[in-house]
């Protein structure tokens, strides 16, 4: 069988590469590397994208993270919920602002936080949640910023799964205060490194996230505020200027696959699908399915030639870096059992559907063989 590798760019890179050529030739020429026109321009084009008036372009997705809580003045005492099943870097932004997180359980269907145990999570010094609109699909946003209105808290968007997912026609990162994103290579939007951005409705929030990105400055040499080196290089922004225009053409490609998908294991009765909410539209950032033998499926598949990976192994509050951390008793079950149920399958726009009946049909092999 014709191997499918769990994720691939070289083919979307041949597609784009003479545009790719002719961004690198503007940036050179120009020798504008820092800030500058290109991530201006990328800004401009990505809050316009999610529907927000405002964008800063900062180094990565954690670091957005990290700044839109620096925006907020959250810190030492502070307490800021995040879900246990996510990538450890929304818990990594809270702690790097000195601030606590509070591990919150996730809703078994979809796996996305739990709206039911944030509530039971709020203590006096909580001072913002942070949801992850996770594998690419938003979560329930109306009751949520219903529950931060009634309590005072903000909300901070972690939406570096979801670029250009949407409930209705609002986009995730334009729900929150801020919202932050993460353009790692393999994220449904990718750069050729690490880049991050922060949208915001806010302008004041804005003028202070582009002093800390940028030394406390903005006029230079002038420095108001102790700030950081984080921002987007300009060398990152062209290529993301290049790959912005195709992304809705990608996430609809996603969603193709995700469909195929669906048809095909929904009717094996061994394989638990992550359920997608109605009114939610995902971008399918990642293809999660659960099986109680996950790990002998991982092995199996591998052999078989398909590439898949576990999003996420060890819960974050498992995590050997947390393991000083006062945590308060809340039960995270769901999140503890769904780690050692959860595999991710190929998924990334230039597959085709005949690659998903191959992943399929090898799953299928599986089922059948014990
Ligand atoms: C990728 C990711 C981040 C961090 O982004 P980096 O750019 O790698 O720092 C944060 N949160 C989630 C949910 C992610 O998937």
């Amino acid at each position: 069988m014709k191997p499918v590798p769990f994720f691939d760019l070289k083919e979307q890179n041949r597609q784009l590469r003479d545009e790719f050529d002719a961004a690198f030739r503007r940036v050179t020429e120009n020798a504008d590397f820092i800030l500058g026109g290109e991530v201006e321009k990328f800004e401009e084009n990505f809050a316009r994208f999610v529907g927000t008036r405002f964008a800063v372009g900062v180094n990565s997705g954690l670091d957005a993270l990290s700044l839109a809580l620096r925006a907020l003045n959250i810190g030492p005492g502070d307490e800021v919920i995040v879900p246990a099943n996510s990538f450890i870097a929304t818990a990594l932004g809270v702690t790097s602002v000195g601030a606590t997180p509070v591990f919150v359980d996730a809703e078994p269907g979809t796996l996305l936080i739990d709206l039911k145990s944030i509530e039971c999570a709020i203590t006096k010094r909580t001072k913002a949640i942070i949801p992850v609109h996770l594998y690419g699909q938003p979560v329930p946003m109306k009751p949520l910023m219903s529950l931060c209105r009634r309590k005072s808290l903000f909300l901070v968007e972690d939406a570096c799964q979801a670029h250009g997912a949407s409930i209705g026609k609002k986009r995730c990162g334009s729900f929150g205060d801020l919202g932050a994103f993460s353009f790692y290579p393999g994220k449904n939007l990718g750069a050729f490194g690490d880049g991050g951005l922060i949208t915001t409705n806010d302008r004041s929030y804005y003028q202070k996230l582009r002093l800390l990105r940028n030394y406390g400055s903005v006029v230079k040499y002038e420095h108001t505020v102790a700030g950081f080196n984080t921002r987007l290089d300009a060398l990152q922004a062209a290529i993301l200027n290049v790959k912005l225009p195709h992304l809705e053409v990608w996430n609809e490609k996603r969603r193709a696959l995700a469909a195929r998908y669906d048809s095909l294991l929904g009717k094996f009765p061994g394989i638990r699908l992550v359920e997608q909410l109605k009114a939610q539209m995902s971008v399918h950032h990642l293809y999660v399915i659960r099986s109680d033998r996950r790990d002998a499926l991982k092995d199996f598949l591998s052999q078989n030639g398909v590439g898949t990976s576990i999003h996420y192994p060890v819960p974050i509050h498992r995590q050997g870096a947390y393991r000083g951390l006062k945590k308060r008793s809340l039960k995270l079950l769901v999140s503890e059992k769904e780690a050692k149920r959860v595999l991710s399958l190929p998924m990334y726009p230039e597959m085709s559907l005949e690659d998903v009946d191959v992943v399929c049909s090898a799953i299928g092999d599986f089922m059948e063989s014990r």
